[in-house]
């Protein structure tokens, strides 16, 4: 299951830099992802907008993909489109609070988490400190009085925490949720230390891609995580395996040391560059799913993080995608 995918992107319409080259291929982007043996998706929305994108598309395909859904809320740096100059913007809100309260009262197959939400402290320039905190805390507020005496158990938190310390774990021990409530830090590039303290809470979880592990720090912070408190995810168009990335070398070693048992059919794929993609839909149209757009990262190269785990911390393969399934399998049940 791939935690983190964005199909709500203009790469997946076939449009780069604000220029169009190729159709929107999200129906090619899937059927690759389900060759590659990724059957469950939660799509990522950081707006109310994006909600109503994500939800469209879950409805488009469904038949495809029937475990596909996504998180509804408001990202730190979409934060200042729910403000009315220094205020929260109340309006914005009780619609945001509308659509949660009625994903909940008809349970939503869909709705698989509230975020992606949190504070990020590298982001400033789209929303202050201040704005953060406050467009966070009224999500929270909001929450704990809609689910704390839910007589099932809630939707799981896709939390956001960039550079910012404890603040985001102080925040959330401000309000009382569902004894139930599950919470996933996902995308984590943050130091060992507090990784420790995140999975020392109970419920708590942590999620990596390719971009946790652009670093030694957090290559390392991947091996100590204990496989019970794992998820990963792609972040796809975004965030997918440099060559400069320390993760680089390790995957290739790893991939060589698997070469008779890791038979994805993605390995296979072309590659377009480019300057070739206009040809190449001109020729076939979206009737040939067997390519790749340049640096566009797509969720059928999930396999590669859970190669990676496998590497960093020695275990079989299968032992890693069997724990972080079953870990996917407890936490995002229906509701
Ligand atoms: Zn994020």
């Amino acid at each position: 299951m791939d935690i983190g995918l964005n199909l709500i992107d203009k790469q997946f319409q076939g449009i780069y830099h604000g220029k169009k080259i190729h159709p929107c291929d999200i129906k090619n982007v899937i059927n690759k992802m389900i060759e590659n043996d990724v059957s469950r998706c939660m799509l990522t929305s950081s707006s109310i907008q994006d909600y109503h994108d994500n939800s469209k598309i879950c409805e488009d395909y469904k038949d495809m993909i029937p475990n596909i859904g996504y998180t509804v809320g408001i990202h730190p740096c979409s934060s200042a489109e729910m403000m009315n100059g220094k205020d929260i913007d109340f309006e914005k809100f009780s619609v945001l609070e509308g659509i949660w309260k009625d994903l909940l009262k008809t349970k939503n197959r869909f709705f698989m988490a509230f975020g992606e939400f949190g504070l990020d402290y590298d982001r400033l320039e789209y929303a202050d400190k201040e704005t953060q905190q406050k467009v966070f805390e009224k999500q929270l507020e909001i929450i704990s009085k809609l689910t704390v005496d839910l007589d099932h158990k809630p939707p799981v938190f896709f939390l956001h925490m960039r550079s910012c310390n404890d603040d985001l774990l102080t925040t959330l021990d401000k309000y009382e949720f569902h004894k139930e409530q599950k919470f996933i830090v996902h995308s984590f590039t943050d130091s060992l230390k507090l990784m420790d303290e995140i999975i020392a809470r109970k419920n708590y979880f942590i999620s990596f891609n390719n971009c946790s592990l652009r670093t030694e720090e957090g290559l390392q912070n991947l091996k100590h995580c204990p496989l019970d408190k794992l998820f990963l995810e792609t972040d796809a168009p975004w965030c997918g395996i440099r060559k400069t990335h320390p993760s680089y070398p390790l995957l290739v070693e790893a991939l060589e040391e698997h070469k008779d048992n890791i038979q994805y059919k993605q390995l296979d794929y072309t590659v377009l560059k480019k300057k070739k993609i206009p040809l190449w839909f001109e020729q076939n149209g979206l009737d040939k799913d067997d390519y790749l757009i340049g640096d566009r990262h797509e969720p059928c190269e999930l396999w590669k993080v859970y190669l990676l785990v496998s590497k960093l911390k020695n275990s079989s393969y299968e032992e890693i995608v069997n724990k972080v399934w079953d870990n996917c399998q407890n936490t995002f049940t229906p509701m």
